[in-house]
C-alpha cells in the first residue's frame, strides 16, 4: 500500500479538468533532464491510454541525446526549433500540465506564453516554493522526483491499470535520474514499492540504466578527463570543490547539450568533499550547478549568490558576467556563507 500524499481535493479537480479537456499540453523546464522528460512522457502515455488523443509535450529547448530513446520522445515539440507551433499548442490547450518546475522563469521564453494561455493549469512538481500561476498546485518537495509524483497521481485517479510498459519506463527513468540512480534523495521505502510496481509492468531497470548512462560520446569522456585533470580546484578547508569550463573549452570538445551532465557530481567522490560546484559558460549566461552530500543546503547557496534554487543536495543558478567574476563570487561565498544564518 502506498500512502495517500496528494490531497483528495486536488485529485478531484485535476480529474475533472482531464475529463472535460479535448486538448492537453504538457510543459516542462528548460534544458530538460531525465525527470522532466520522464514525468512528461509518463503522463503523456497515461493520458493517451486514457483515450485522450490530443496530448502534446512542449519543451523550451533541446534535450540530451541519451534521452532520445525514451518512448514518445520523438513527439516532443521543441520551442526553440518550432516556436509558433509550440506556442499554438500551449495557447489552444484546454489543460496545461506544468511538470518539474515551480516558477515561470524556469521555462524561460515560454513563461509569458504559459502565463497568458487561457487553459486550466495544473502543476505537478517537487521543488520548494511553488509559484501561484496554476489553478491546481500539486507540489511535494519531499518526493524523490516529479516522475514519482506522476505514478502517485495516476494511482490516485484510480487508473493504475492504465500504466503500460512505455509509461512505466518513462516514470522509472525520471526517478532513477533525479536520485543519481538511487544514491541520494532516495531513502524512503515507498520509492522501492513503486519500483516493484513498475517492474511488474514489464520494465527492465538494468537496461534503462545502461541506456541512460552508457551511451556517451567520445568527446564527453575526453572532456571529463580534461576537466578533472586540469580544471578542478579543491578547497579542503571548506570540504568543497569547483569545476569550470569556458565556452572556448566546450568548443574544443565539440560540446553538445547534455555532454557535461553529471560532471558536478564527480568531485563528491573525493573523501572529505561534500560540496561541489560546476561553473560553465553557457550561450547567454554562466550556468552554475551545485551538489552537496549531507546537511549542507546548496540550494540556499545558489539562491544567495547565483539567483537560483532547487533542492538541498542538488541546485542550480545563473550568473551574468564573466567566468572569472562567477568564480570570484563562488570563492567569496565559500568564505562567508553560513547556512545557519540565511
Ligand atoms: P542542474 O544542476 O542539473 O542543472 O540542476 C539541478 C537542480 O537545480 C534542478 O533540478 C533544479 O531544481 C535546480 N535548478 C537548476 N538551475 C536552476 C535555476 O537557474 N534556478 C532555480 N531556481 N533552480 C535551478
Ligand atoms: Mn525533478
Amino acid at each position: 500500500m502506498i500512502t495517500k500524499i496528494i490531497q483528495e481535493e486536488k485529485i478531484q479537480k485535476a480529474k475533472k479538468y482531464i475529463e472535460k479537456a479535448e486538448s492537453i499540453t504538457i510543459v516542462t523546464h528548460v534544458s530538460p533532464d531525465g525527470d522532466a522528460m520522464g514525468s512528461s512522457l509518463g503522463l503523456y502515455h497515461f493520458l493517451s491510454a486514457l483515450g485522450k488523443d490530443n496530448v502534446s509535450i512542449v519543451v523550451p529547448n533541446c534535450f540530451p541525446q541519451f534521452y532520445k530513446w525514451m518512448p514518445g520522445a520523438k513527439e516532443v515539440v521543441i520551442h526553440e526549433k518550432y516556436p509558433e507551433f509550440a506556442e499554438q499548442l500551449i495557447h489552444n490547450a484546454d489543460v496545461i500540465f506544468c511538470l518539474d518546475f515551480n516558477e515561470l522563469k524556469r521555462i524561460e521564453k515560454l513563461g509569458p506564453v504559459v502565463d497568458e494561455a487561457p487553459g486550466r493549469k495544473v502543476m505537478i512538481d517537487h521543488h520548494l516554493n511553488p509559484g501561484d500561476f496554476c489553478k491546481v498546485v500539486i507540489s511535494y518537495p519531499e518526493m524523490s522526483s516529479t516522475s514519482e509524483m506522476i505514478f502517485r497521481f495516476i494511482c490516485r485517479l484510480g487508473q493504475y491499470e492504465l500504466i503500460n510498459k512505455d509509461c512505466a519506463v518513462c516514470i522509472y527513468t525520471g526517478m532513477m535520474t533525479d536520485t543519481g540512480s538511487f544514491t541520494y534523495n532516495s531513502n524512503k521505502p515507498e520509492i522501492y514499492t513503486i519500483i516493484g510496481e513498475l517492474i511488474k509492468k514489464g520494465i527492465d531497470k538494468d537496461l534503462i540504466y545502461r541506456k541512460v548512462n552508457q551511451v556517451y560520446s567520445e568527446n564527453r569522456l575526453r572532456m571529463m578527463g580534461y576537466v578533472l585533470y586540469e580544471k578542478m580546484k579543491v578547497y579542503p578547508e571548506h570540504q568543497a570543490a569547483l569545476l569550470t569550463l569556458s565556452k572556448e573549452e566546450l568548443d574544443r570538445f565539440h560540446y553538445c547539450s547534455g555532454d557535461t551532465e553529471g560532471f558536478v557530481n564527480l568531485p563528491l567522490s573525493i573523501d572529505g568533499v561534500s560540496f561541489s560546484v560546476f561553473i560553465r559558460e553557457d550561450r547567454d549566461y554562466i550556468k552554475i550547478s551545485l551538489r552537496s552530500v549531507g546537511d549542507f543546503p546548496c540550494n540556499l547557496f545558489a539562491s544567495r549568490y547565483f539567483n537560483g534554487g532547487g533542492h538541498k543536495n542538488a541546485s542550480g543558478g545563473e550568473f551574468y558576467g564573466s567566468l572569472a567574476d562567477a568564480i570570484a563570487v563562488f570563492e567569496k561565498g565559500l568564505e562567508e556563507f553560513n547556512p545557519n544564518n540565511v
